[in-house]
């Protein structure tokens, strides 16, 4: 831990010894390896990015190496102990670069689902060390494909016209259309696990998930999007023009869709709160610090009230969100998930992240707008959270929807 990080948040009581040094190794990680790396993808064209020699390639290789995608770690401990551990590293990885801990949070996504849904046949397919992504959302169905309830939408299944279609031939299985330009890892990943509409002869509308290999005759690419924040995320659309894949690719049949969906939405949730957690944590830390050092009127601006006030409303803000979002994890592991808590989760987190960002923003003062501080791009950042994963909105009603 550095410092600064120490004199405001540590001791972090009852950790234990496994868990204090997965939380150093992370931290380390976060701070040597992910915030330069972050710092130098934001300044570049998407195309650089993902571009052999890249900074990127050495944060996946890195993060791999190190054992913080979990895999190995997790065979050892009960549903708790992961949960503890997984939101002490991923709270470090927001804090390290949120955009680079989504993409890599990310890339293991099909593989997990492949695990939930016990399909060991598909590890072919989807090897466990393989860049993977989630395609749900398409240029024409963002809110409304990921409205498992089928309360919101005013047309269910993606409304009349879906962008994307399985369709079953024989014993084969047909993909046709295109996946929105937002999926995260649209650019590198080797493999998605494709949600999508799926016509199996039947004329019912129907919805299945499958596993794709990203290699495969027919499926081409968008160029890398060029985005506000979370530029070392790279994502791009994804095109498939006739693709042929065995029936064996199904991972859900349609009769199981949205649980799936449902079970995707309550664990990723508080997954992406807790790097927006890291995030503001970030923000509220580069804050403190240049409220310590920046002198105007004669005196540092810390020794201000109004200052020392917007210092105290983000830790206190930090601070309740970290409560939350813990608990969520933690009751996940030993009791039914409750949707209304994921989705609480994920509001509070990313709402979190862009009030304390924007506050840290107005500590900085003019040098906020400056790309020599690091606030504007944690601005930038945060602006993303509300809306990946679904909108806050959206998210909110369905849980209103499904629960209350
Ligand atoms: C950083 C980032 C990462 C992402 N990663 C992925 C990914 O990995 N995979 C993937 O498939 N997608 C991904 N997405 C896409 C994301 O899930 C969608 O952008 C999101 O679900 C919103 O869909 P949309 O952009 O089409 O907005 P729209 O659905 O067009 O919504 C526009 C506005 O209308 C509101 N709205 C729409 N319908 C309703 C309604 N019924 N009731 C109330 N309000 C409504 C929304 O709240 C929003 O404010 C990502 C997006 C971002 C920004």
């Amino acid at each position: 831990m550095n410092r600064l990080s120490e004199s405001v948040w540590a001791p972090d009581e009852g950790l234990t010894e496994v868990e204090a040094s997965i939380q150093e190794i992370s931290h380390r990680f976060a701070e040597d390896v992910m915030r330069p790396a972050g710092v130098a993808l934001d300044r570049m064209q998407p195309e650089q990015v993902i571009a052999e020699g890249s900074p990127l390639w050495d944060v996946f290789g890195q993060y791999r190496e190190l054992g913080l995608d979990l895999v190995e770690i997790a065979e050892g401990m009960s549903p708790l102990e992961l949960s503890r551990v997984s939101y002490l590293v991923h709270e470090e990885m927001g804090w390290g670069d949120c955009g680079l801990g989504w993409s890599l949070y990310a890339s293991g996504m099909a593989q997990g689902m492949i695990r939930a849904m016990g399909r060991d046949d598909l590890w072919e397919l989807c090897p466990p060390d393989a860049i993977s992504m989630w395609s749900i959302t398409e240029p024409s169905h963002g809110t409304d494909m990921l409205d498992f309830s089928h309360n919101l939408s005013a047309a269910s299944l993606g409304g009349a016209r879906s962008d994307c279609v399985v369709t079953r031939r024989g014993g084969k299985l047909i993909i046709q259309g295109q996946k929105s330009a937002w999926g995260t890892n649209g650019s590198i990943a080797q493999v998605s696990a494709l949600f999508c509409r799926y016509d199996d002869g039947s004329g019912q509308p129907k919805r299945a998930a499958f596993i794709v290999p990203l290699d495969l005759p027919g499926i081409s690419r968008g160029k890398p999007l060029d985005k506000l924040g979370v530029r070392a995320l790279s994502d791009a659309e994804l095109y498939f023009d006739e693709v042929e894949i065995p029936a064996s690719c199904m991972l859900c049949p349609p009769e199981a869709y949205d649980e799936l969906v449902k079970g995707i939405i309550v664990g990723a949730n508080p997954g992406m709160a807790i790097f927006c957690v890291g995030l503001a944590r970030a923000a509220f830390e580069s804050a403190l610090q240049y409220a310590k050092e920046r002198i105007q009127g004669g005196r540092p601006i810390f020794e201000y009230q109004a200052v020392q006030l917007k210092l105290f409303d983000m830790y206190r803000k930090i601070q309740a969100a970290r409560a939350l979002i813990r608990g969520t994890m933690e009751d996940h592991a030993q009791y039914p998930p409750r949707l209304e808590n994921a989705v609480s989760s994920k509001v509070t987190g990313t709402q979190l992240a862009l009030e304390v960002t924007n506050q840290a923003f107005d500590i900085f003062g003019g040098n906020a707008t400056s790309k020599e501080y690091p606030i504007e791009k944690m601005l930038r950042d945060a602006r993303m959270g509300t809306i990946a994963d679904g909108t806050n909105d959206v998210l909110s009603l369905v849980a209103v929807s499904s629960r209350f």
